[in-house]
């Protein structure tokens, strides 16, 4: 394993609150003290003008695989992540099989070594089968290498079955994560009810679906003292019951994905299925209380709820087709474009949602640091690039993106993972002498 020194940029890593510019050195797969008394380097990475953070890690990405080879294998999934400045993912367990068992979370670890792209985390299923009506071996799927349990893709519909889950998980202080949505209420809905959909004669999906749920199972997380996770939140009253939740001192915590802080309902006007996902794109209105919620704080982490779909099946009709987007690619630079330069967060409130409070839900104790000992996943970053999605140029193989010809600014620059140059946009890694 080489000895890397990345130099001269600016470090900011909110897991130590630390923003200054300087060298960050790597040695063994782990990250070493910058004073530590290197001379040499195998690797050196100029990073002077670029910020250089502990690897990002996204807790929200569906990789398809076992299954749906079609849309995304774990290695391109994987590889979608390197090229977004992800070195870590936690993926669904909603596969053709679900991962619901020791040897399917196994299979998911196996694979993600295997690709040597970004680390591949399982998150195992909360039911057996995903079915809502038996608790999984939740023991079973830690021993596999599960980080957090969901049955994410759907809810756990059944109260009873969410507090023995939220009591259970207890036992191995992992989070269980919720996709909050009453599913009676959102029967034949294709996006947010509302007066677009009205206008636009669509099924609709109200806001109540996802607060009736989040208000439950905070309750529930209240009564048995279970971690709860509500994932890609959207509704501004879902936001106000999680910073009430908070203020009670429930253990519950929220993240949001780059398509709730960017886009309206109105996008629906288009037909376009790349504006299909779920929960829905809400009001102007819900868009402000998810930017509130991640500014002060009762939205903690951000994800992408990366969803592919195969260009057919994206290519239906509105109602036929599947919900979801791409997200690996475009989380970054939504970042920055959206919530860094308008100046709803800083880069360190930013990169902490992104990075520590994304290891510290799913229990990652080596990552989301640049602290000596970490292990060495870093993301060096080009803030003020500016650049132009191009699906096509994607690195997963599905291309369902609301984001394609849009000008964004921030791009990840170069990728270490495990202590390896994995991704690099060309150019400012050079081997050092010595070492040829
Ligand atoms: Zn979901």
């Amino acid at each position: 394993m080489p000895t890397i020194q990345i130099t001269g940029g600016r470090i900011i890593d909110p897991s130590q609150d630390i923003d200054q510019i300087g060298d960050v050195w790597i040695s063994g797969g782990r990250i070493v003290p910058s004073d530590g008394g290197h001379d040499h380097a195998d690797v050196v990475v100029d990073a002077r003008g670029k910020i250089v953070c502990p690897g990002l890690i996204d807790v929200h990405v569906h990789l398809r695989e076992p299954g749906q080879e079609e849309d995304e294998t774990i290695a391109t999934g994987a590889a979608a992540a390197l090229a977004g400045g992800v070195t870590s993912v936690a993926c669904m367990p909603n596969t053709l099989p679900p991962i619901d068992t020791q040897a399917a979370a196994e299979f998911v670890v196996l694979q993600g070594r295997r690709a040597k792209q970004a680390n591949v985390f399982p998150v195992g299923c909360v039911s057996k089968g995903r079915k809502g009506e038996e608790l999984a071996g939740l023991g079973q799927l830690v021993a596999g290498g599960a980080v957090a349990f969901t049955d994410d893709g759907a809810p756990v519909s059944n109260a009873g079955l969410m507090r023995r889950a939220l009591e259970y998980s207890k036992m191995f202080d992992l989070v269980i994560m919720q996709h909050c949505q009453v599913m009676e209420l959102t029967v034949g809905g294709v996006m947010n009810e509302g007066f677009e959909s009205m206008r636009l004669g669509l099924g609709g999906m109200p806001a109540a679906a996802e607060d009736i749920m989040v208000a439950r199972d905070i309750r529930l997380a209240e009564i048995t003292g279970g971690r709860l996770h509500i994932q890609h939140i959207s509704t501004a009253r879902a936001v106000e019951l999680v910073r009430e939740g908070k203020r009670r001192g429930i253990r519950v915590t929220a993240e949001a994905c780059p398509h709730h802080f960017t886009l309206t309902d109105e996008k629906l006007r288009s037909f376009d299925s790349n504006f299909k996902m779920n929960p829905p794109l809400r009001t102007a209105d819900d868009v402000a209380a998810v930017i509130e919620g991640l500014k002060d704080g009762t939205i903690e982490i951000l994800c992408t709820d990366h969803a592919p779909h195969a260009r057919e099946k994206k290519m239906r009709e509105l109602d036929q087709a599947p919900f979801g987007i791409v997200g690996l690619e475009t989380l970054l630079p939504m970042t920055v474009t959206y919530l860094i330069e308008p100046g709803h967060l800083t880069w360190s409130e930013a990169i902490r949602k992104l990075t520590i409070n994304a290891a510290n839900l799913i229990n990652l104790k080596n990552k989301g640091s640049l602290r000596p000992g970490a292990d060495a996943d870093v993301t060096v970053i080009d803030p003020s690039t500016t650049w132009t999605i191009q699906a096509n140029q994607f690195r997963s193989k599905s291309w369902n993106t609301p984001y394609d010809g849009w000008e964004v600014r921030g791009r990840a620059h170069t990728v270490i993972v495990h202590g390896e140059v994995r991704h690099t946009l060309g150019g400012i890694v050079q081997e050092s002498a010595a070492s040829a």
